[in-house]
């Protein structure tokens, strides 16, 4: 089961797998509301998966005692406290925790869930999305939302990167989108963001 927690505000949406293990992709910003919400459903968390290393969605990651999976092109700049955007506006670093470092292509089995993880630099060098292939399931952080808009690739990223990831997410087959940011989307609502995606990029 994956249960959805849709922010509004600066935090990131958070995704809970329960399954065999217990998942959190993403933590928010780190503020006590969500940490609550969390908390209210599940009394522990065996892992987390950031989809990248901005703070919005990995800030919240100091409260759970957890394995913690990030794409190794965001590792460096996590456990440095280098952040780019987000976490340099701030104007403090804040050094996180990585336990392992992912790659795309990687397998992360949760039991029922088998994710891969889809390298989609852009957003950030290390942006990854989380596709269940069976279930036609995508994660994809800032990747991609569900009105077809993409995270900004002025805050660590780079645009080109992020133009091949789209094209790249495109021919993945999904009728559930799981953003980092908005609204899920669902069936038709999933071809209409990536075609939407790919029309603004220019591709
Ligand atoms: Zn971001």
């Amino acid at each position: 089961m994956i249960l959805p927690i849709i922010s509004s505000s600066f935090d990131s949406n958070v995704f809970l797998i329960i399954d065999e293990k217990i998942a959190l992709v993403d933590t928010g910003a780190g503020t006590s509301n969500l940490v609550d919400e969390i908390r209210k459903r599940v009394s522990k968390i065996d892992l987390i998966i950031n989809t990248h290393a901005h703070l919005d969605h990995c800030g919240g990651n100091k409260f759970f005692k957890c394995k913690i999976l990030v794409h190794e092109s965001d590792a460096a700049e996590m456990r440095s406290g280098e952040f780019y955007g987000t976490c340099s506006m701030a104007g403090k670093k804040i050094p996180l925790r990585v336990s392992e470092m992912l790659k795309g292509g990687d397998k992360i089995d949760m039991g029922e869930h088998v994710f891969e993880v889809v390298h989609t630099p852009g957003h950030t060098l290390g942006s990854i999305c989380l596709y269940e292939r069976d279930k036609k399931i995508l994660i994809s952080g800032d990747t991609l939302f569900s009105d077809g808009s993409f995270g900004r690739a002025d805050l660590g990223g780079n645009f080109e990167e992020l133009v091949s990831s789209l094209e790249r997410l495109s021919k993945l087959d999904f009728n559930l989108l799981l953003p980092g940011h908005g609204n899920i989307a669902r069936d038709e609502e999933c071809k209409n963001a990536i075609a939407t995606a790919i029309a603004i990029a220019g591709v």
